[in-house]
């Protein structure tokens, strides 16, 4: 048996197509404004992503710089003023925030109508609630999209979330436990991980920790979702699942690049979407 690659960028770009054309045919442009604070990297590229993603789609950006040296109190001022601005219908906060900010006051800040990252209390607590019409987290919600787009059956399954971030683990485990999941979540405390993931059916891992999964981890027909972004000994980007080794031996299974990562951009702008059209139904 060889596992079937779930096309995480195929899936993706299908999405974006139908939300540029619900854009086209609506004849809008809803705005979505972004701050990133300090020169990280990675957040530079990832911001650069988004806007270039948003664009293409027909959603605007507006990006918000600040230095390393920012004062919360200007975070917090823009998100005020954003927040009254009705012309802006998502804020995205890029993280992380420079060290000695505490992101999640900044976070709270913005008004969970415009909390298109999903990452506001108010909207962890709807999902938590299992209650719709808040903004779900881009990244789980696009796995959940992906394993549903490749027919896989939810309810009754042992589904194991490896990760306890606010950004995927919480809200991943939440939402498959809304789908009827049995659902267990693992951290870096977990004792015998090995165990847990040979009585799972789904695993969705979510560490950063290169082949944390391997092949004797997991049970034959496994769902492998891999969130993880590592590198390996060569330099190669790849995830926290053994790829490779555990291909013979699952039913489905993410690839990393080109599995979760595309989609989570592809449900940001879908957040923004939907913002826009609840804030002017
Ligand atoms: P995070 O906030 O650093 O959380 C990592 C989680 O993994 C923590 O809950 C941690 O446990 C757990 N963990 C660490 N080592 C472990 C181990 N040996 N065994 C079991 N659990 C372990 O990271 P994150 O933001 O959730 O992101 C996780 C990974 O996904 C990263 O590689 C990130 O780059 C990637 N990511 C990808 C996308 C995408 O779109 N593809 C989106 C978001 C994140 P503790 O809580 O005990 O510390």
């Amino acid at each position: 048996m060889s596992a079937t690659i779930i096309n995480g960028k195929e899936i993706a770009f299908q999405i974006r197509e139908k939300l540029k054309n619900e854009i086209q045919t609506r004849a809008i442009t809803p705005k979505l404004a972004v701050i990133l604070a300090g020169h990280d990297p990675a957040s530079e590229i990832y911001v650069k992503n988004k806007q270039k993603a948003a664009a293409e789609v027909g959603i605007e950006t507006v990006l918000y710089r600040f230095e390393d040296d920012v004062n919360p109190k200007e975070l917090e001022d823009l998100i005020d003023a954003l927040n009254k601005d009705f012309s802006v219908n998502g804020i995205l906060l890029q993280l992380p925030l420079p060290e000695g900010i505490d992101s999640s006051k900044i976070l709270n800040r913005i008004s969970p109508q415009k909390d298109v990252d999903g990452f506001h209390p108010f909207n962890m607590g709807l999902l938590m609630a299992g209650m719709n019409g808040g903004t779900v987290a881009a990244t789980p919600k696009g796995i959940l999209r992906l394993l549903k787009h490749a027919g896989i059956e939810l309810a009754g399954k042992n589904a194991l979330v490896i990760g306890r971030s606010n950004i995927v683990g919480k809200p991943m485990a939440m939402l498959l436990l809304n789908e009827d999941c049995t659902v267990s979540v693992a951290h870096s405390k977990t004792k015998d991980l090995k165990s847990l993931c040979q009585n799972a059916d789904i695993i969705v891992s979510a560490t950063g920790c290169l082949k944390l999964v391997q092949k004797d981890f997991i049970k034959d027909g496994a769902v492998l979702i891999d969130v993880g972004i590592c590198r390996d000994e060569n330099g190669k980007l790849c995830g926290d699942i053994d790829f490779e080794a555990c291909l013979d031996k699952a039913s489905f299974m993410t690839p990393v690049p080109g599995g979760v990562g595309p989609m989570t951009i592809a449900m940001l702008l879908e957040n923004v979407l939907e913002a826009y059209l609840k804030q002017n139904a």
